[in-house]
Order: C-alpha cells, then structure tokens, then sequence
C-alpha cells in the first residue's frame, strides 16, 4: 500500500509513510494482557486506539490481519492463583474469557484472533535452541539467556547508547555474562515447571512468547507492532533481538507504534497504585460511545487524564442528540457524501492517526446541521455516519 498515510515510527523517531511488506495485505500485533486480573481504561485506551488503525487501514482498502496475544504464562498468574487456592492454568482460562468480553464491550472487534501463549511453547523451545546454536544465547544452571553483547544493535528501538544501556540492567543475576542478558528460559521456581526443554523443566521468558505467537501466525517479518510505551524497553528491545538474530532479516516490524498513559490524578493508572477503573465498572455509568469519544479525543502520543471523562461523556450525548434530531428531520437517503467533512477526516487520520482532529471534523458538522434541512444535511450525516464508524463511535446508537 502507498498512500497519504504517515505514521511515527519509535524505531526512526519520525513520522514515515505507511507501507506494507505485501500490497493491500497488512500484518499487525499488539501485546496483549497477563490474564491475572480485569482490564482497566489504562488497557481499554491501548486497544481502542489499535482497534481504530485496522479500522481505518480497512478503510483505506487493505486486509488486516491483527493479532493480540494472551499471555497465560507468567510466574504472577500462578502467584495470584495459588494465593487464591486456586488452578493457575484454571484461573488464566478465566480471565482470558473475561478480557475477550470486555474488548467485546468497549467494541474492539476488529481483533482476528486472540492467541494464549501457552499453545506455543514447544515453538518458543525450537526458538531458544537455535539462539543457543547460533552463538547468541547461553545456558547456565536450568536457564537459557540472550546473550546481548551479540547484538550490537540493542537499544536502537529506545534510542539508547551502550553507556545509558549499562545504567539499566535487566533481570539482575551472578549467573549472566553480561548485565543486560535477558531471560529465554527459566526454571520453575513457584510451581513444578509445566515444560520439558533440553535445559530441563521450566517455562519460557515473556519476550520470546510474542515472537513465537507472531513468527507462527503473521511471519519473520510483519508490518505493525503496538502495545503501551513502557513495553519499549526492555520488552520490545528484546524481540527485535531475538528475531533479528534468529532470522537475519531486520527489520522484524516496519512500524514500532507505541500509546502513552491513561492517568488518573495525575499518576498512571495502575494496579500497583491502586487507581484503577475497570472497563466493567466504566461500563456500568457510561456508554461505548462515551468512552471511545472519551479516549480518541486525545492524541495516542500524549498522556491524558481520566478526570476528562465525565464531561466528554457529556459533550458526545449532546451531539448525538444532535445526530439523531437531524436524521430525524432529513433521513440518510443514500445519496452523496459531504466531501468537506470526509476530506478534513481524512487529513486527520493520515496524520499519524490523529483522532482528536478527526472527531472536530465530525463535531463541527454535527454543529452545522442546525437549522439546515434536505439533501445538504442528509450528506453531512452520511458522512458522519462513515467517519463514526471508522472510529467505532455510533451517534446515531
Ligand atoms: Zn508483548
């Protein structure tokens, strides 16, 4: 695909034309959650915000293949689990069902498939291995490490030279030849390891699960990875690493495509500072349509604040009254579109998906319609009608 679209790229630092590895074919990812616990809205603004680009790489003409995986493997699950006496494999079966409703509920459907992890493992095993073979990863006492030192373009993706690399190192350890090797493979500490493996019993390290799922189901190579700016470093890092090693093929993602946070007075809504709103309790006092408008009304490369959300609710029932006044009075017939306000639209989305601009482009038509009748209106609302959809926000529902 070669089009008006351009999008910021966090590997480049810049705003790059869209292009796909296969005309009219797009391959995207986007990390999903550790089913351990409820979506909350810090979740629900990540995956709105890549319902809405499949949304519109649909509408611009291509087929999407997007996949989010589910990560059902994780030492937290089994302490969550096991804390409540219960089965972790049991208990991660539950809180995926629970996640794939609530991004039914805040209308995220343009998901194709929802992938566990734990299907997986015998690929990310494969994987380890052939890192091990190649020179780029290392065993010691039951654990497998990639060996970074290997890897001399590490930190490219965080824009971070070797210096401000060795300030932060990961998974701190005796047994690792460098500060910044990574885990591949661990022993089971918790719980007896679910996994047999030629470095013994144990389980996969988080990094090389979505490159498994994504080698499996989009290939070695694919056209748009998302997920919240904190999986930069180290997660995203690493898999670039680990793929890039194992294929020689760079780069593994064309488009790095990251969401900033979703506050709450001020401070990152989160688990661990107890701030958190579920998707299942916004869902109960606001609408799907207030809480999209809500969420695409800021910038997906700006942080935002939850304390907005009560007047944008009221702001979007004010202009769908509007909408539904107007379709009342001047029914879409079927007819044309008003191209100003598909035009304005467009520009907006093209620009690096800037759906603030492209929800203005819809208000101000909304506002236009008072007082205006007949075929003119009845083009605005069809417009509307369009661009609302395209951003999965109905003001006609
Ligand atoms: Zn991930």
């Amino acid at each position: 695909m070669k089009g008006r679209l351009a999008v910021f790229n966090t590997l480049t630092g810049e705003k790059e034309p869209f292009t796909t590895l296969r005309k009219g074919k797009v391959t995207m990812f986007a990390c999903g959650p550790t089913v351990q616990d409820y979506m909350h809205l810090g979740h629900a603004r990540t995956y709105v915000f890549y319902d809405v680009v499949a949304r519109y790489l649909k509408h611009l003409g291509n087929e999407v293949n997007f996949v989010i995986n589910i990560t059902d493997v994780d030492e937290r699950i089994t302490q969550e689990a096991e804390g409540k006496g219960e089965d972790p494999l049991g208990y991660a079966a539950l809180y995926s069902r629970r996640f794939i409703e609530d991004m039914a509920s805040i209308g995220a459907d343009s998901v194709c498939r929802f992938e566990p992890v734990s299907g997986h493992v015998d690929r990310m095993i494969e994987l380890v291995g052939r890192l091990v073979e190649k020179g780029y990863a290392y065993s010691v006492d039951g654990w497998v490490y990639f060996d970074v030192s290997k890897f001399p373009a590490f930190g490219r993706l965080s824009h971070q030279s070797r210096g401000e690399l060795s300030l932060r190192p990961l998974e701190l350890s005796l047994r690792k030849r460098g500060l910044l090797d990574f885990a591949l493979w661990r022993p089971e500490t918790l719980v007896e390891g679910r996994w047999d493996s030629p470095w013994g019993r144990g389980s996969p390290g988080w990094h090389i699960q979505d490159v498994a799922v994504t080698f499996e189901l989009l290939g070695e190579q694919y056209d748009l990875h998302g997920g919240a700016y904190e999986l930069i470093y180290p997660h995203h890092e690493a898999e670039i690493a680990e793929a890039e090693a194992l294929t020689g093929k760079a780069p593994f993602v064309r488009h790095w495509v990251h969401t900033r946070l979703l506050n709450m007075g001020g401070r990152k809504m989160s688990k661990s500072v107890g701030n958190v709103m579920t998707v299942r309790d916004a869902m109960k006092r606001y609408t799907q349509g207030q809480l999209r408008f809500f969420l695409l009304g800021h910038h997906y490369r700006r942080d935002m604040d939850l304390r907005g959300l009560g007047s944008a609710a009221r702001r979007f029932s004010r202009l769908r009254q509007a909408a539904l006044k107007a379709a009342r009075e001047s029914p879409v017939s079927g007819g044309g579109r008003d191209a100003g306000l598909m035009d304005r639209f467009r520009d907006a989305m093209d620009d690096d998906f800037d759906t603030p601009l492209a929800l203005e482009a819809i208000e101000d038509g909304l506002t236009s319609l008072a007082g205006r009748k007949g075929s003119r209106a009845a083009g605005i609302l069809s417009s509307v009608k369009a661009a609302g959809y395209i951003l999965g926000v109905d003001f006609f529902a």
